[in-house]
């Protein structure tokens, strides 16, 4: 993985950020397609309405998706910082694999494992991509936190 990080959040350092998202991506999509995936990682303030992270794809071209922006709010305090990285990296793993695309150029649309859906007809956690976001970072959290105790890794 390739990773230009930007900014930062006081409360985690900016190499266990950058090793959380690795560990997460190699877990997600295996080391020969996490090795490929180039991520811009911002940390930011995010508008009281909108505070949480969001992740978008760059598409180098319609077939290779492995181009990625992921932002973190700045607000957000270490254990839910690396929560959000999981949740988005789920996100980069629906992506790079094709299972998720954004519709270019068409509002709202969205193609999800071969189908196009209007976003707005779910609701924002009924989404499928977004049921299984929530449903894997909780695991990978967890695994994560395993995997650093196991290691005695520290940051
Ligand atoms: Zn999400």
């Amino acid at each position: 993985m390739f990773v230009d990080q930007r900014g930062s959040n006081e409360t985690i350092t900016r190499a266990e950020v950058e090793y959380a998202l690795d560990w997460y991506l190699k877990r997600l999509l295996g080391p020969w397609l996490a090795a490929r995936c180039y991520v811009r990682l911002i940390h930011r303030e995010f508008d009281a309405k909108n505070d949480k992270a969001t992740a978008k794809a760059y598409f180098i071209n319609n077939k290779d998706p492995r181009r990625f922006l992921i932002e973190l709010s700045t607000k957000l305090k270490k254990a839910p910082v690396l929560r959000a990285l999981a949740h988005e990296a789920v996100h980069v793993k629906q992506f790079a694999q094709g299972q998720l695309w954004d519709a270019k150029g068409s509002e709202g649309l969205v193609c999800w494992k071969k189908r196009t859906v209007r976003e707005k007809d779910y609701n924002y956690r009924q989404r499928p991509w977004e049921k299984e976001a929530y449903r894997v970072e909780r695991l990978l959290y967890a695994a994560y936190k395993r995997h650093k105790e196991k290691e005695k890794i520290i940051f």
